[in-house]
């Protein structure tokens, strides 16, 4: 095998043109640009089960799943024709409607980490509104996060850590001030010390300590349970909250996430991706006490036009009510993992430098031969393999997401007729990055 010829990018390449006079970037989000890797963005079309097709007609077998929330692939029936029956009847009142308690009930009553929630309209808003909850609720203004988790773009965790142990936050973006940044403890993952030390260094002020459930947005960080209950142990120790940031892994690693995963309460909880189906949707939850201190009931204020949006909602209810149906997870969940074996024992019959991660239907390909649990461990040098192992998938017709930091989707659309195909596509892209 060798490389096969470069897909046309033709319409793609003139969208794009145009899109950077109207957007920074040409982008709606920075990643889509697709500067790690090809550098010409592929505008999608449309999407049908597991599959989409790009402006210049080129099919990929989809693995970003709209980066998480395609659970059920892409124009799902079910989703489409609840969407359009609800849509019938107008799309926001900005008052509260009968479909709002539809989800809510789907969700809390199948939910034992959640008494009460809060809608929003995407998973930025939701952890926004969990940290002011958890300064509200403790009266207290520290948070810890962990280098490596994403948590959405809000100013008090757009901050990465600096250099030493424990150390106050160094902002990642250009525009959030320093004196927020001062507020955000940032400390390595799978590490119990840093976490022991900020809770002596700053005794009494932190209000919260946030994980992604299973961090997910800097390759698979896959971290051991004994650490995430130390992690518990300490927040309980010290009167902080525990928020697991569940908006990749809710709803993905089975029905109740992260939490159910590891069989360990956090105090809040946020969602997102998934329960939109699609839809823009976040949503944080916690115990009714807690939640108590969300105005109008208490005092932290947070609020929007679009929340509980009955369009959203629709695409919530259908989605839901798929996932809780017997044996949903447990198929999704067989079906990934034979995928990813495979793969696996690809890559070390061959001795390639080659790890799958892999966690329910989510997965990363790391090249590596070590295990990865924070994203020091990550060597950024590897990253040119992916690049040449995305560009050709892309001409074999599999598209992953446009960075080797990103973890791809299996969804309830991919059958095994498709697994195989990527898997062959795999394997053949594998031998070329590895041609010596
Ligand atoms: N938290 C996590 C764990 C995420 O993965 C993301 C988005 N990828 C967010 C928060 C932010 O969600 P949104 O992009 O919907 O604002």
């Amino acid at each position: 095998t060798g490389s096969k010829p470069d897909i046309s990018r033709e319409k793609s390449a003139e969208l794009y043109e145009k899109s950077k006079t109207y957007f920074p970037g040409g982008v709606n989000s920075p990643v889509r640009a697709f500067k790690s890797v090809y550098g010409i963005p592929l505008f999608i079309q449309k999407g049908d089960g597991c599959y989409i097709w790009d402006a210049d007609g080129n099919q990929f077998i989809d693995f970003c799943a709209s980066w998480g929330p395609l659970i059920l692939g892409h124009n799902n029936a079910k989703i489409r024709e609840k969407v359009i029956e609800v849509m019938q009847n107008g799309m926001s009142f900005g008052a509260p409607t009968a479909l709002e308690n539809e989800l809510a009930e789907l969700i809390i009553k199948n939910n034992s980490y959640v008494e009460k929630i809060r809608f929003t309209s995407s998973g930025t808003e939701a952890v926004m509104s969990a940290i002011r909850l958890a300064r509200g609720y403790t009266g207290k203004d520290k948070i810890i996060k962990f280098e490596g988790c994403y948590h959405g773009h809000s100013d008090s965790l757009l901050v990465k850590a600096g250099s030493g142990l424990v150390t106050f936050g160094e902002t990642s973006s250009a525009g959030v001030p320093k004196s927020f940044a001062d507020e955000t403890i940032v400390i390595p993952l799978n590490d119990k010390n840093a976490i022991s030390e900020a809770f002596a260094q700053f005794k009494d002020q932190i209000a919260a300590v946030i994980i992604e459930g299973i961090p997910a947005n800097n390759g698979l960080l896959l971290q051991d349970q004994d650490y995430i209950e130390f992690l518990r142990a300490a927040c309980t120790e010290n009167n902080a909250l525990l928020i697991f940031d569940e908006v990749i892994t809710g709803f993905r690693v089975g029905f109740e996430g992260a939490a159910a995963h590891y069989g360990i309460k956090p105090d809040i909880v946020t969602y997102g991706k998934i329960i939109g189906g699609g839809l823009p949707v976040g949503m944080y939850g916690a115990s009714a006490e807690i939640m108590g201190h969300i105005s109008p009931d208490g005092g932290v204020y947070q609020a929007g036009t679009l929340s509980g949006n009955p369009v959203a909602m629709a695409a919530g209810i259908a989605t839901l009510t798929e996932l809780l149906r017997s044996g949903f997870y447990k198929d999704l969940n067989q079906k990934t993992k034979e995928f990813v074996d495979s793969i696996q024992r690809f890559a070390t019959a061959k001795n390639y430098k080659f790890k799958v991660f892999t966690v329910g239907s989510i997965f990363w390909f790391a090249f590596t031969d070590k295990d990865i649990k924070t994203a020091e461990d990550i060597d950024p040098t590897s990253m040119d393999k992916f690049k040449v192992l995305h560009r050709e998938l892309l001409n074999r017709g599999i598209y992953l997401g446009p960075s080797g930091y990103e973890v791809g989707f299996v969804s309830a659309a991919h059958t095994k007729i498709e697994l195989e195909k990527t898997k062959r596509a795999i394997f053949d892209a594998l031998d070329l990055v590895f041609r010596k």
